[in-house]
């Protein structure tokens, strides 16, 4: 008897749950079928949409990504765009240049300057405006080097996002190129291109040449240039009738060509300082902004961070230009010459053995 009464007590608990638990679908059948199958459905769209977007790695960095990708689009679009202009601006600016140097400058020191200084200013000029182009030329025709996207062996140090493949060491990722590039410095409106492995030379020799270009043009026709701005100046104050039009333009051509020679040199100078000081320390614009951090977080912890990619500082440079010998200096520095750099952008030689570990 006691064993008939459980079970039927046990029966009876049980029929109250189900008939709890059925109460809502008879209360959803009684509200209408309609707005049953609506709530379903919404509930459906819900774990539908999350599922399209859930990730348990989403942190704010993520969603501050996905915040800004409009702009970064925008941003990365125009400065594509850019890049032609800036290109064409370059060589427009230069050109105008070495015109005025033909026309106006070139006559006067034949004309008036001794045959020795003419013969200096002649070869110096010639060999700085080679320089220039050249390597302008090849910086930006040159690619500067991508990880292989094929499935081969490589060491990497971890993977792109954008392009899911894995990155080698001193590889990044350029937004506005949409590719992973080897030793990745920046990307460059004025090359329209990014500067990597191989066109790192390239863009500092352009840089540089460019420079001292710059400032010879400026130095060198600094008593031109005086001369031109009295002229000019006399000549609007009262037109005397000896000047002829040419005259003036010839002037106000040497004013062009001493204003804006000063100017990039200035302006272009402080940028070739900056990657002299990269360089000699045997790191990339962007490996700066990462060896600073780095640095900071290890301060903090008592430790000092070394960058494994530096070599010396006589050796960061030997590594740049491609110098094993001696004669390298002239033939691959200060002559034009299009040898591949060391290595291939994916293995480096790093300063640290196990025993003496990057951090001390
Ligand atoms: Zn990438
Ligand atoms: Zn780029």
């Amino acid at each position: 008897m006691r064993t008939g009464g459980s079970w039927r007590c046990q029966l009876s608990r049980t029929m109250r749950l189900v008939l709890r638990w059925c109460r809502p679908h008879r209360a959803a059948r009684r509200g209408g079928r309609c707005g049953g199958r609506v709530s379903q459905l919404w509930s459906y769209t819900k774990v539908m949409l999350k599922s399209l977007y859930y990730n348990s790695l989403t942190d704010s960095d993520t969603l501050f990504d996905c915040i800004f990708e409009p702009i970064y689009w925008i941003v990365d679009n125009i400065t594509r765009w850019f890049g032609v202009v800036f290109v064409s601006l370059v060589v427009l600016l230069t050109s105008s240049v070495v015109i005025i140097i033909y026309l106006f400058v070139i006559p006067i020191i034949l004309s008036t300057y001794p045959v020795i200084l003419s013969c200096w200013h002649l070869g110096c000029g010639h060999w700085l405006l080679l320089m220039v182009v050249f390597h302008y030329y090849k910086a930006t025709t040159t690619a500067a080097g991508h990880p292989p996207k094929e499935k081969v062996h490589m060491p990497a140090v971890s993977m792109c996002k954008r392009c899911i493949t894995p990155k080698p060491a001193r590889t990044h990722h350029c937004s506005i190129c949409s590719t992973c590039v080897l030793k990745m410095d920046h990307h460059c409106p004025w090359l329209n291109n990014c500067v990597g492995h191989f066109n790192h030379r390239y863009f500092y020799s352009f840089c540089l040449y460019m420079t001292l270009g710059c400032v010879y043009c400026s130095i060198s026709s600094w008593n031109l240039f005086v001369k031109a701005y009295d002229a000019v100046e006399r000549y609007y104050q009262t037109p005397p009738p000896e000047f002829t039009s040419m005259d003036t333009t010839g002037h106000k051509c040497i004013i062009f060509l001493w204003v804006l020679t000063s100017s990039v040199a200035v302006a272009l100078g402080g940028l070739t300082l900056w990657h002299t000081v990269l360089i000699t320390r045997g790191e990339t614009s962007v490996e700066r902004h990462i060896n600073k951090k780095e640095s900071r977080r290890l301060r903090e912890s008592g430790k000092i961070f070394r960058n494994p990619y530096h070599h010396g500082r006589l050796n960061n440079w030997k590594l740049l230009f491609g110098v094993e010998k001696r004669s390298h200096w002239l033939t691959r520095v200060l002559l034009p010459s299009a040898h591949l750099p060391k290595g291939d952008g994916i293995v480096w030689d790093c300063i640290f053995t196990r025993r003496d570990p990057m951090a001390i």
